[in-house]
């Protein structure tokens, strides 16, 4: 189940399913004691995708022993992973708030996956929200929540379409202004497209932002596609597929890698050489200033990420 060119996928399968685990994240921050952020719907999500192993943050006092044996640390890796989750999902509501509150009236989610900030964010009349996806993962979150009566508090227009294809044309024509300011954001997206995809996605936003625009970008550094932490990643990944298989999971025993394990351009850098003012926080640094540092023991718990704000003026 490598990737492929054209591959395309439901809300419960293969770079689907990671919208999920996402969900299942910000479900487990929103039902903790002292939630960071809060997120009704992720909940619902889960309720409607039925049951997977995305579900585990939300059982994590009942793991299977199977898992323990094999990874000793896997309780505190989903405990940095909620943290990482948590700080993320903050960081980017509170880029949209403050590009709100900046006068910013058109926004666009990349990959929204379950995101569901056009329903539960605090926008001001007249906000715009597009969502980009592929077509059965943006219609299984409108359907889940309109089956629920739950409506956006902006206009939403979703954009079905692949990020590897001619998405800037699909985008105007359902309404999009160029020459309008945007605040951007992708979250959750870029190790799913190769080097080359992330530059032509970053050149195209460009070509479409008006002066005064925005993006925030979960990046990935290239330590994260480094040899080693590939290794480290790999070997991971290859002791929950055994786990998986004990557990009678053949589906995820057989997962391949969903990334693309390729050095790219770092962002900031990019965006810096293509006009845009850029700075990034490391997701080390988000979690420590969320109160959310790494358990004790732990050193390799979190991606090694940068959470990137541009500004075009
Ligand atoms: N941004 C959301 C969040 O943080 O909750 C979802 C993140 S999830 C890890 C990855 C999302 O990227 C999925 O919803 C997947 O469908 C979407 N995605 C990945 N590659 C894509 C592509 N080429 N075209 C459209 N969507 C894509």
């Amino acid at each position: 189940m490598a990737r492929t060119e054209g591959d395309s996928w439901d809300i419960n399968e293969s770079v689907g399913a990671t919208a999920l685990g996402v969900a299942a994240g910000r479900a487990a921050e929103t039902n903790s004691e002292n939630p960071l952020i809060r997120d009704p719907y992720a909940q619902m999500f889960l309720e409607a995708a039925g049951d997977g192993l995305w579900n585990m943050y939300l059982r994590s006092e009942e793991l299977p022993a199977e898992l323990a044996e094999l990874d000793p640390h896997f309780k505190e890796r989903m405990q940095a992973m909620m943290g990482y989750t948590a700080s993320r999902t903050l960081f980017f509501d509170e880029f949209f708030t403050d590009a709100a509150a900046g006068g910013i009236r058109q926004s666009v989610i990349l990959a929204a996956g379950l995101d569901a900030r056009a329903w539960r964010l605090d926008w001001p009349a007249g906000s715009v929200v597009y969502e980009i996806d592929q077509p059965k993962v943006l219609d299984f979150k409108f359907a889940t929540l309109e089956a629920r009566g739950v409506s956006p508090l902006a206009t939403y227009v979703g954009v079905p379409i692949d990020l590897r294809n001619d998405w800037p044309a699909a985008l105007r024509a359902a309404g999009f202004d160029p020459t309008a300011p945007t605040a951007w954001s992708a979250e959750g997206l870029l190790p799913y497209l190769t080097a080359e995809a992330q530059d032509v996605l970053f050149e195209r936003i460009t070509e479409l932002s008006a002066p005064g625009s925005r993006v925030a970008v979960e990046a990935f550094s290239n330590e994260f596609f480094s040899a080693e932490s590939f290794a480290r990643r790999e070997e991971q990944m290859q002791r929950y597929r055994e786990a998986a298989a004990k557990l009678g999971r053949e589906d995820v025993a057989a997962s391949g890698n969903l990334l693309y394990e390729e050095e790219r351009t770092e962002v900031v850098d990019w965006l810096e050489a293509h006009g845009w003012q850029a700075t990034g926080v490391s997701a080390v640094d988000l979690l420590a200033r969320n109160g959310r540092s790494m358990p004790e023991g732990l050193d390799d718990g979190i991606p090694e990420s940068v959470f990137v704000d541009g500004r075009l003026s």
